[in-house]
């Protein structure tokens, strides 16, 4: 097995964004949900990246405060208007159905029908993405300009699903390192055709796994594949102990817009991972944003919860809701490009490459600087301002490598990117100058 680092230089990232876009390309059309074939049909997508594992847990269990609903699966939707023509077609497009839906077969007039339609007059000509988990609905999502279009009808309204004891599905990976603590990356599943909110994301976590799979692995890796909200409080409470050993984690989610990165820290706020993410997009040396951590979102909010309080962030181009296509059947596969894919793919790697390699050394010639020069470490010759900074981050690691520092403390307090730093430890653990005092397991 190649060293992570190995691995990130390796790394292609514009074969592996036409992959990701591929996987999402293959996803696009299957109608998902909270449960239901289209949930297996993905994972079965998945498990052609990389082999997860996929469990079912029956409709009715009790997962906490919550219960594990019915599943939800669907034949055909249609509005008929008088003449017989479909205006409205779940087969045209899966978000023109509220989902989960209960059956219905009716005649009606607009007026009647009229409650059940959902349309975002703001922008008329996109389908809105519209759910009614926990409360019994049916509806249709179309365009507020074909709904301004529809005459007083009668229309015949069709949803032909089914909601009955069934499962909710989802999928899980573990990639099992020197270590059993846990770096936990997850991401829903949940979401019918839309390509950023959250194939994307569910891609990338795919190649993800598929690359770490290769690498050999200081910490474990967990990869979860799961509906929103209820996938994740139900994986929670079934696996008190694995998630125990999360030491960090990150949701992954829009990651295929062109926007710059933007990260919600965990609840504890100054957690590894929130450093790390940190100094990553910091060292990237492009436009990003970092806020706190907000009990509303994704599932970070439930691995956030005081009773698990794990350190999960949040790391996606633009957030959620913040961008116009959002939930919306704007969010095409035309909105998500490879070469956006591929970036983030790579600053995902790039995040687990610092938490593998933050390590705490002891400097073993405390007493004064040792001589560099004499150890090939010092430039002989003057005035080259790299090899200033060179000289500087030996010296930084020297000076903080007292036991009690990592890596990632010493980048921070030199203002430094973390690979110079890296660099410059390798280069002193190579001279004998340094030894590593964390306890931590080795690949
Ligand atoms: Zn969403």
């Amino acid at each position: 097995m190649s060293d992570l680092a190995q691995c990130l230089a390796e790394l292609d990232t514009e074969a592996a964004g036409a992959s990701i876009h591929a996987f999402a390309t293959a996803a696009f059309p299957i109608c998902r949900s909270i449960t239901g074939d289209g949930v297996r049909a993905t994972l079965d997508l998945v498990r052609g990246i990389v082999p997860i594992d996929v469990y079912e847990i029956a409709s009715g269990t009790e997962v906490f405060d919550w219960q594990i609903p019915p599943e939800w699966n669907v034949r055909d939707a249609w509005i008929r208007d008088p003449s017989g023509a479909r205006v409205v077609d779940f087969r045209a497009h899966n978000l023109h159905l509220l989902g989960y839906s209960v059956p219905v077969h009716d005649r009606l007039r607009l007026e009647a029908l009229r409650p059940h339609l959902y349309s975002l007059p703001e922008q008329p000509d996109v389908i809105p993405y519209r759910t009614s988990y926990y409360r019994e609905r049916w509806g249709f999502c179309l365009p507020h300009r074909m709904l301004q279009g529809l005459g007083d009808g009668p229309y015949e309204v069709c949803v032909d699903s089914r909601l009955e004891a069934g499962h909710l599905t989802y999928g899980e990976l573990v990639l099992p390192g020197a270590s059993e603590e846990t770096i936990l990356i997850s991401a829903h599943i949940c979401h019918p055709s839309l390509a950023n909110d959250n194939l994307s994301g569910v891609g990338v976590a795919a190649h993800l796994a598929r690359h770490l799979a290769g690498c050999a692995r200081r910490y474990t890796y967990r990869f979860l594949f799961i509906p929103g909200t209820i996938g994740s409080i139900a994986w929670l409470a079934g696996h008190r102990q694995e998630a125990a050993a999360i030491h960090a984690g990150l949701v992954a989610a829009n990651l295929g817009d062109g926007g710059s990165f933007h990260y919600q820290r965990s609840r504890r706020g100054d957690s590894e991972v929130d450093r790390a993410v940190a100094r990553v997009l910091e060292d990237a040396g492009l436009p990003f944003a970092i806020q706190d951590f907000v009990p509303f979102g994704y599932d970070e909010r439930q691995f956030n919860s005081p009773g698990f309080a794990l350190d999960v962030g949040l790391l996606s181009r633009t957030p959620w809701g913040r961008y116009r296509e959002y939930h919306t059947s704007g969010d095409n596969l035309d909105f998500i490009r490879p070469e956006h894919l591929g970036i983030s793919l790579g600053r995902y790697l790039e995040v687990i490459q610092l938490l593998e390699t933050n390590r705490r050394y002891r400097n073993r010639q405390p007493f004064c600087e040792p001589q560099l020069g004499k150890r090939g470490l010092y430039r002989t010759v003057g005035g080259q301002q790299g090899g200033r900074e060179r000289e500087l981050d030996l010296l930084w690691v020297l000076n903080q490598s007292d036991g009690s520092k990592s890596l990632l403390d010493i980048a921070e307090r030199a203002g430094r990117p973390f690979k110079a730093v890296r660099t410059a430890a390798d280069a002193l653990l190579a001279a004998d100058l340094l030894e590593a005092c964390d306890g931590a397991q080795s690949p």
